[in-house]
């Protein structure tokens, strides 16, 4: 099986073809400049602030381990925080330089979700629930449920991916034809 980031199972999740297009096709997305800077600003922030003691005595940590290369077959990313919890659970938590905004965005929960799958495997232990920090809103402390059904979800998301890249397989399109307004492909995409 071929190893994905959990960037790469989101866009799958957004919509199958983005898999198709930028991994079987090799037609690259455009990343503009915008989001570049974003992006470095959001690794030298997270540096700045993990050192957050009063976060995990918050959540009730038994434990911690700072920026974890997790790997299995299929998947593999860096998590922020593994914790475990003072009820023998572990989770993941991780920092955004963002405001909060009432509501946990999708991409973001799927990204815990991916860490919750990784932890499991590599810690051999129970991931039920996954933290986000919002770091441009005093450090705001949110709780995200992970049920098995959304593990679930990122496994087959895994299987799937790796069917439509080794055997050139052109996926559905997204349900959500909203999405295709703004797509980078949408010029080259047969709806
Ligand atoms: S145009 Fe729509 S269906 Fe095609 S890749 Fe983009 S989101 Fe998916």
């Amino acid at each position: 099986m071929l190893s994905f980031y959990p960037s790469q199972i989101i866009e799958y999740l957004y919509c199958p073809r983005y898999t198709y297009f930028e991994y079987v096709l090799r037609i690259p997305q455009q990343e503009d400049k915008f989001y570049k800077v974003q992006r470095g600003r959001e690794i030298h922030n997270k540096k700045l602030e993990q050192n957050k003691a009063y976060l995990r005595k918050k959540i009730g940590v038994k434990n911690k381990c700072l920026d974890q290369y997790l790997g299995i077959e299929g998947l593999r990313g860096k998590v922020d925080e593994v914790l475990e919890l003072n009820d023998g659970n572990f989770a993941p938590l991780d920092y955004k330089f963002a405001h909060w905004k009432d509501k946990v965005y999708e991409t973001y929960k799927q990204q815990l979700f991916c860490y919750a799958v990784l932890i499991e495997k590599n810690f051999k232990s129970k991931v039920n629930k996954g933290f986000l920090v919002y770091i441009r809103s005093q450090h705001k402390l949110i709780e995200v449920e992970v049920s098995k059904k959304d593990k679930q979800k990122i496994q087959d998301s895994m299987k799937a991916m790796t069917d439509i890249i080794s055997k050139n397989k052109f996926p559905r399109a997204t349900s959500y034809k909203k999405r295709c307004l703004n797509c980078t492909y949408r010029n080259i995409c047969i709806k």
